[in-house]
């Protein structure tokens, strides 16, 4: 079993209700327990054109399938919640990216583990603080040190 960190997004059709229907998905999914997820934030959205508000939050979760498998099934809540793959950073109904993987680092054409613009974004790094505040990276970095490098975009915490 590993423990793993998803970071949801929406910024479409409800985004409290996708975030909340994801949690749902992924908590019934055989190999993968929902252990806790942080609260939601609102945050400013990146990516062009005008968009909409995000709401994110970070999932903790032990799984026992392996790294790609876990993508896939993400990306299969994702399709099954409407999202549509068009515009890079477009809006979206639904946005689900492994952040950490254990202590795994992977760097394959499909699957970077950490994610790698997770320190970019205080709205992965604030609420992913709320469940592992301690948490070390396998590159070495603290999570601490992350959020003090972090640009401070508009978050709001609900
Ligand atoms: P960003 O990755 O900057 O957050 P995004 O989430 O909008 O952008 P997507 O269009 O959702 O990007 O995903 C593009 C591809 O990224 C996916 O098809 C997937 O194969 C790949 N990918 C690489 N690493 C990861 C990861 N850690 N979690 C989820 N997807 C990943
Ligand atoms: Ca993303
Ligand atoms: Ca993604």
């Amino acid at each position: 079993m590993q423990r793993c960190y998803v970071g949801l997004g929406s910024n479409l059709s409800q985004p409290q209700r996708q975030l909340q229907d994801a949690l749902a998905a992924m908590g019934s999914t055989p190999g993968i327990r929902l252990l806790r997820c942080s609260s939601f934030y609102r945050s400013a959205p990146v990516g062009p054109g005008d968009q909409p508000d995000y709401i994110n939050a970070v999932a903790e979760l032990e799984t026992a399938l392996a790294p790609h498998e876990l993508l896939d099934r993400l990306q299969q809540i994702e399709s099954d919640q409407g999202r549509e793959r068009d515009v890079r950073w477009g809006a979206r109904t639904l946005d689900l990216d492994i952040l950490l993987f254990g202590q795994d680092t992977l760097d394959t054409p499909r699957l970077q583990v950490p994610h790698p613009r997770m320190g970019e974004r205080n709205f992965v790094l604030l609420p992913l603080a709320e469940l592992a505040p301690a948490l070390v990276l396998p590159t070495g970095e603290s999570l601490a040190a992350l959020l003090r490098q972090c640009p401070s975009n508009r978050l709001e915490k609900l």
